[in-house]
């Protein structure tokens, strides 16, 4: 590490000790809810962002057995509409290096090599972002035990997610996480029933359970496990698949939820495309939505109010039906696993 970068850490980075004020206690999701407190009161950009997310509207579509929510959220206009391509990316200066952040943000340390921060354009009412102290590229392969660690430490409070380079991380160059409230994404509620109504199972044994989900309009594969090895295992699996089924040298496009309540459960959501159709249409046809695993998750994103209004339940069903891996080729990937 550089002095420069050792430097911005040591500015940065908060002590528990230093939060037990604002409620940390032992546990890391204590400190990460202690911290959004401290900047809160400390920060006026994060003040504001969550201010804004107190007044956002939301709209419902009933699925058979489960919702889908539309959230206008005009906070989230850079995420959305991000150049996520090679040139926009190197010209721009990386938001999560911590170098690079504002004077007033703050962060804990999740091990040695992340630093947990709030997301000051929130979406849930209470939402981080994980950053590697290093400006390394978002990839999953050899972080997905940091997830499950993440998860497990967060998971009385938080559910962890991550999105790929390709598929809705609007920092793809530089490797990160986030986390948000636990039961404020449907799914985190719907889980259970969602799996007994369209899972198959594909797999059981005496520490791994893999389902294979078809008909919540994206299908998905749940792995849930209390062993970090048998999943780490199962998800370099499933990686190897979706790189030979999707003939795709780098990493597959997807998303991942990672939830943990004495054991993990890990949902990964393969893409097809990183945008819908509409998004690229031209005239009154276009709308932006840029969905991710927040979306994926049960609450689809609306930076613009006159989108919001215009999400149908039809436009919904294509979204995902357009974004997420199609049936046929879902099927060649799991059928082995
Ligand atoms: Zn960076």
């Amino acid at each position: 590490m550089t002095s420069y970068h050792r430097d911005a850490a040591a500015r940065v980075v908060m002590a528990p000790e230093d939060l037990e004020r604002f409620g940390a206690g032992s546990s890391f999701s204590s400190i990460s809810a202690a911290l959004l407190h401290h900047q809160r009161e400390n920060w006026p950009l994060l003040r504001s962002g969550y201010a804004s997310l107190a007044s956002v509207e939301t709209r419902s579509f009933e699925f058979d057995g489960f919702v889908v929510k539309v959230q206008f959220n005009p906070g989230r206009m850079t995420s959305s509409s991000a150049n996520v391509d090679e040139q926009s990316i190197r010209g721009r200066r990386c938001f999560l290096c911590l170098s690079h952040l504002p004077p007033k943000q703050r962060g804990v340390a999740f091990g040695d090599s992340y630093v947990l921060l709030c997301n000051p354009f929130p979406i849930f009412p209470g939402h981080f972002t994980i950053p590697h102290r290093e400006h390394i590229p978002q990839r999953i392969e050899e972080s997905f035990g940091v997830l499950l660690e993440l998860a497990k430490a967060m998971g009385d409070r938080y559910t962890v997610f991550y999105n790929g380079p390709r598929c809705g991380a609007s920092a793809p160059d530089h490797l990160h996480f986030q986390a948000g409230l636990k039961g404020f994404m449907p799914i985190d509620a719907e889980y259970p029933e969602v799996i007994r109504r369209y899972g198959r199972v594909v797999k059981e044994n005496q520490d791994l359970r893999s389902v294979a989900v078809e008909g919540y309009l994206r299908r998905f594969i749940a792995f849930e496990s209390s062993s970090r090895p048998i999943l780490e295992e199962a998800f370099a699996g499933l990686l190897a698949r979706l790189k030979l089924v999707l003939s795709e040298n780098e990493e597959p496009m997807l998303n991942i939820l990672a939830a943990y309540e004495e054991r993990w459960k890990v949902l990964v959501f393969p893409r097809a495309r990183h945008r819908p159709s509409f998004f690229f249409a031209e005239g009154d046809g276009k709308m932006l939505i840029s969905p991710a695993a927040v979306d994926l998750g049960g609450v689809c994103i609306t930076p613009l109010e006159k989108d919001f209004h215009r999400v149908t339940r039809e436009l919904v069903v294509k979204m995902f039906e357009e974004v997420t891996l199609g049936k046929a080729e879902f099927d060649e990937v799991v059928l082995p696993l």
